[in-house]
């Protein structure tokens, strides 16, 4: 069985560069600021070609997942989830649940976007915020480290929502 190999449209080469270095941006409109993905030319919402690749927050909610049973690709073994996200920014995203899963509804669920290496390649995944999991474990640590307020349990992403 093969393994998976990345899909690259005209526009995403900024976009998996900035994996490669550990992060996600996405294209942001110069004219009427709004994020969008997938990458293109110009702005769905106002036809501007002025674009700024941004980082986005990593915070996004659940909207809708999946769970196949079925192996397609020999680098995902099964059970594999693929979840559709709206990220904080606006725009929604297609990746996977890694780490703890809900243990009931799944929509709904606020998730933290963060990008590690899957069968030798950079792609981005999301894992459950609000709770504990060793990949919010790091997160803490460094939000302790760099911040002179005590730690209270949210990621960034929820402190924007306050
Ligand atoms: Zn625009």
């Amino acid at each position: 069985m093969e393994n998976s190999k990345p899909v690259r449209g005209l526009y995403d080469e900024p976009m998996w560069k900035s994996m490669e270095s550990g992060v996600l941006e996405l294209q942001r409109c110069e004219s009427c600021a709004q994020f969008r993905y997938p990458p293109a030319s110009h702005c769905p919402n106002c036809l501007s070609d002025q674009t700024v690749w941004e980082r986005i927050s990593g915070g996004a909610t659940i909207l809708s997942w999946v769970v196949f049973r079925r192996q397609y690709f020999g680098d995902h073994p099964t059970p594999c989830n693929s979840i559709a996200v709206e990220l904080d920014e606006g725009p929604i995203l297609i990746t996977q649940l890694v780490g703890t899963q809900p243990e009931s509804s799944w929509i709904g669920e606020r998730v933290q976007i963060e990008i590690y290496t899957h069968n030798g390649r950079k792609q981005h995944g999301a894992r459950l915020a609000n709770r504990f999991n060793p990949g919010m474990a790091a997160q803490s640590a460094t939000l302790r480290k760099g911040s002179t307020d005590e730690y209270d349990g949210k990621t960034p992403a929820d402190g924007r929502q306050t």
